[in-house]
């Protein structure tokens, strides 16, 4: 029998779990519970070319742009056209998207897309809907280990035969497996300001350094413009929608910030975010005013209710306290179309991965599709591989020594504080250079993941996927989409 671990359980890992044919062995290990990632977070929704006089090749061309042709063309075709068939598949299973009166799908309208291509589910709640179906159909027999975090691969004979795990009682064991699948998702945490889970701080990325994994295009971090903020913290997204219903960016004065830009308050992400750094930087804070929009609460639920848990007195003042922060990560473990990675049996698939499909810039709505469309391939690659020769099925408990190596980490806030002003949304190269400097003072990349306490293992990953971002950008010829360097 085939034996699969999954790490992690967004919307890539679960799919992929309803996916892999019904007689293989599945695990599925996630850092907390089945409901903490961010595809439970998702509120827009998930594009795809099924409305009439839509097309998928419209929807690849709108990806294309976006991604500011950076992209990998067969990516593209591959995600908008398996797409729409794998969203029926869940429509006839009982998915329920968002209806019109007369009982037809409803389709919405985002940033950069031509036609109307957005489903929605329970308004702006689409991923936990979506995520939540499809677990609910996640057979009784597949394994789940919640509360546990994959530290390492098991890397014997040039292959991956499985992982190495801290569980939920903190004993280390190595887990064997004939594929292992990374749905471990992006590296929000980077960042201080973001509007990430908290478990997604780029684990899958750092371990698969660790292992001479090859990567792709790390320079680019997408940051949205609008995230609800309250002393400084983050308390979730605003979704770009509320812009598309009318708000408008203004500044504690009620000047309109956008005024002045092509396509206002509707321009691209990155043009808005550092429009509204810019503003920020000049000693202004931010706000969405909505008085505009009509029936606010009723269009958007899911928003209302995050304001209300946080005391925004928004019905009153028609204002939103928001500011920029990182959102979503371009780049990833490279993978080919069927979601190989470049060390056998190792699968990535979803955010943690890049395949190419979003290039220098996620076209929105796109990336809850590519969960389900990587998860598909990657299954199919699986169901024609056959198991590994000498497997170890055992598993074994490895006590950990203490290391030789005395860890050598910034605090968390340091680093983020860094993060933000020079590897963030206006970067430069003497920024770059400065921080790879600074970095350079730790020894994060000497440390044993299973040595190190949950905190420092977090701190010491997001070192890495810091330093990864920073030296991509720097080899890059020039400014491209999200990747905006001062002066190239
Ligand atoms: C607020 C918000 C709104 C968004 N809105 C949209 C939208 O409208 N449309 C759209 O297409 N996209 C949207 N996105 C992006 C989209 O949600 C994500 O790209 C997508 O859900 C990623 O899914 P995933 O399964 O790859 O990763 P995630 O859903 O992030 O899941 C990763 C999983 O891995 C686990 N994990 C991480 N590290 C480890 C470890 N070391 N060991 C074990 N488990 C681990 C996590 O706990 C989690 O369970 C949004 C994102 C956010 C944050």
């Amino acid at each position: 029998m085939k034996k699969v671990i999954i790490v992690g359980a967004g919307l890539a890992g679960s799919y992929i779990a309803t996916q892999l044919p019904a007689d293989y062995d599945i695990t599925i290990i996630t850092k907390k519970t089945r409901i903490d990632s961010n595809s439970m977070l998702a509120q827009g929704g998930i594009a795809a070319a099924l409305d009439e006089g839509d097309s998928p090749k419209v929807h690849e061309e709108d990806t294309l742009k976006a991604g500011k042709y950076h992209n990998d063309e067969q990516a593209v075709k591959q995600l908008v056209t398996i797409g729409p068939q794998l969203i029926d598949d869940l429509i006839a299973q009982g998915m329920k998207f968002d209806r019109e009166s007369d009982g037809q799908l409803s389709f919405g309208l985002e940033g950069a897309h031509r036609f109307r291509r957005i489903l929605h589910a329970q308004g702006d709640q689409t991923g936990h809907a979506l995520t939540e179906f499809v677990q609910s159909t996640i057979r009784n027999d597949i394994k789940w280990e919640e509360n546990t975090t994959v530290l390492d691969l098991v890397v014997e004979k040039g292959e991956c035969q499985g992982v190495v795990i801290r569980n939920r009682k903190g004993a280390i064991k190595t887990k064997y497996a004939d594929f292992t699948i990374l749905a471990s998702g992006g590296l929000g945490h980077l960042y201080p300001l973001t509007t990430n889970d908290q478990t997604i701080t780029g684990d899958g990325i750092a371990l698969a350094f660790r292992n001479n994994i090859k990567l792709k295009d790390m320079a680019y971090v997408q940051f949205h413009p609008t995230l609800l903020t309250k002393n400084d913290k983050c308390y979730g997204l605003i979704t770009e929608a509320i812009r598309g219903a009318g708000a408008i960016l203004i500044d504690e004065n009620g000047n309109k910030i956008m005024e002045d830009t092509p396509q206002k308050d509707l321009a691209p992400r990155d043009v808005v975010t550092r429009k509204l750094k810019a503003w920020q930087q000049k000693g202004h804070r931010l706000f969405l005013d909505i008085s505009k929009i009509q029936s606010f609460k009723q269009k958007f639920p899911g928003v209302s209710r995050n304001l209300a848990n946080h005391q925004i007195d928004f019905e009153r003042t028609k204002k939103i306290p928001i500011q920029p922060g990182a959102h979503f990560f371009m780049g990833g473990i490279k993978t080919d179309l069927d979601a190989q990675t470049s060390l056998k049996r190792l699968y990535a698939v979803g955010e943690v991965a890049c395949n190419g499909v979003h290039g220098a810039n996620r076209l929105a709505s796109n990336s809850l599709l590519d969960c389900l469309v990587s998860s598909n391939r990657a299954a199919e690659a699986i169901a024609k591989t056959p198991t590994a020769e000498n497997k170890n099925n055992d598993y074994t408990v490895d006590s950990p020594s203490n290391s030789d190596i005395k860890s050598k980490l910034p605090s968390k806030d340091v680093l983020l504080e860094k993060t933000w002003k020079q590897i963030g949304v206006v970067r430069s190269k003497t920024d770059l250079n400065n921080f790879l400097n600074w970095l350079d003072k730790f020894n994060y990349k000497e440390l044993n993941p299973k040595q190190l306490s949950s905190k420092d293992l977090t701190i010491a990953n997001l070192c890495i996927c810091a330093e990864l971002i920073a030296k991509s950008a720097l080899a890059q010829p020039k400014s491209l989409g999200a990747n905006y360097i001062k002066g190239v």
